[in-house]
């Protein structure tokens, strides 16, 4: 008996996206590995982290480098790093500091921002309904703004100034830029894109989704200065940090992760998923009261397809909401994403080989009925 199967627990095909309720992603063998491996020892913690950050600055051609548990604790510790620094003096008064604003684009809120109010920072929304985005910025700005907080993807660039204005605008008021890039991989080189291209002072990136590290992993990626803070306010110091400590098992996981990402061929890996997509068009498409289609880009913004279905309850006997659930509830379990009540998202990049032939026959067996 599995380890899951022992406590009652169902595993799951995961078709719906790199989520933290369904368990982020799967580790391949060299992070399994690399996490075991440093499981075997006992190690100065503090010198551990350094010298793991500074291989990953090396390979993300970003000057500093730093793991946390996660990007929303990399949110957590950029807010910290910017309002306060490395001081411990400083947070004396916490969460009272004389730089606790943080300034957010309406167009961008994310339910992942708490993490920065958990800092104690103040969000401070803004939008363009009234005056343009540039000028509403620019006013916004005042000697209490610790940061401007920007949210990657594509998803959410609409209503929204692009990294580049945001970049320009914060740094001529002496105001650094955090990158909220969680699930902006692939393609690999936004690992350095937003730092050392565009000139953010830090982003942010998840260990537990397309990068296949730990799950409770997370990238914080930028200047020296603004790292140095974030590790200051970490784990293993007694500081605000300290509930979200890393394991080295997470360190030494993570560094192999990104190591294996950045040696993939990505656009093989995306002409596989566009071979899935095309397949399960192939076999899905002519069914009665079903329209199958390819969507570009996913969910969180990625450069990869998915295939949509969308179905005419008359004809195909049952509607999309309940297509998902039947596959939920069905044996293997099966995760997709909702469009709407009427149609299903299922998507190629979750999954484990010939899943996806699996996938194709539960479908048709409940479309068939
Ligand atoms: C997934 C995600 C996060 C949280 O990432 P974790 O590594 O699970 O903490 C934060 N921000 C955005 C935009 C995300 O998509």
């Amino acid at each position: 008996m599995g380890i899951y199967e022992t406590l009652g627990v169902r595993t799951v095909i995961n078709a719906d996206a790199r989520l933290t309720r369904l368990g982020g992603s799967l580790m391949p063998e060299p992070v399994l590995q690399a996490m075991a491996e440093a499981a075997g020892n006992y190690v100065d913690m503090h010198e551990l982290q350094l010298r793991v950050g500074q291989r990953l600055a090396e390979l993300t051609h970003n000057e500093a480098a730093y793991v946390c548990t996660g990007a929303a604790t990399g949110l957590f510790l950029s807010a910290l790093a910017c309002m306060a620094g490395s001081d411990e003096q400083a947070f004396a008064d916490w969460p009272n500091l004389p730089k606790r604003e943080i300034i957010i684009q309406k167009a961008q809120r994310v339910p992942y921002d708490l993490a920065v109010r958990q800092a104690g920072a103040q969000l401070i929304e803004i939008h363009g309904d009234e005056c343009p985005l540039e000028e509403v910025l620019s006013d916004a700005i005042n000697p209490q703004t610790a940061a401007v907080l920007f949210i990657a993807g594509e998803h959410l660039s609409q209503g929204a100034l692009p990294l580049p204005t945001v970049i320009e605008i914060a740094h001529a008021r002496n105001v650094p830029v955090i990158v909220d890039a969680a699930a902006q991989l692939p393609p690999p080189e936004n690992l350095w894109r937003y730092t050392r291209d565009l000139g953010a002072d830090l982003a942010i990136f998840s260990g537990g989704k397309d990068l296949r590290g730990p799950q409770a992993s997370g990238l914080i990626v930028g200047r020296e200065e603004l790292i140095a803070a974030c590790r200051a306010n970490g784990a293993p110091n007694q500081r605000l940090g300290r509930p979200m400590k890393v394991g080295k098992e997470e360190m030494l996981g993570l560094l192999a992760a990104v190591e294996l990402y950045l040696s993939q061929d990505h656009n093989a890996r995306i002409a596989g998923f566009e071979r899935t997509v095309q397949y399960w068009i192939d076999s899905l498409g002519h069914l009665p009261g079903v329209v199958a289609e390819r969507v570009f880009p996913n969910e969180a913004g990625q450069p990869t397809p998915r295939l949509r279905l969308t179905l005419d309850p008359a004809q195909a006997g049952i509607s999309g909401a309940e297509l998902r659930q039947q596959l939920w509830e069905g044996n293997p379990r099966i995760a997709v994403a909702a469009f709407g009540t009427t149609g299903i998202y299922v998507t190629p990049d979750t999954l484990a080989p010939n899943e996806e032939t699996i996938i194709v026959e539960r479908i048709q067996a409940l479309l068939q009925r």
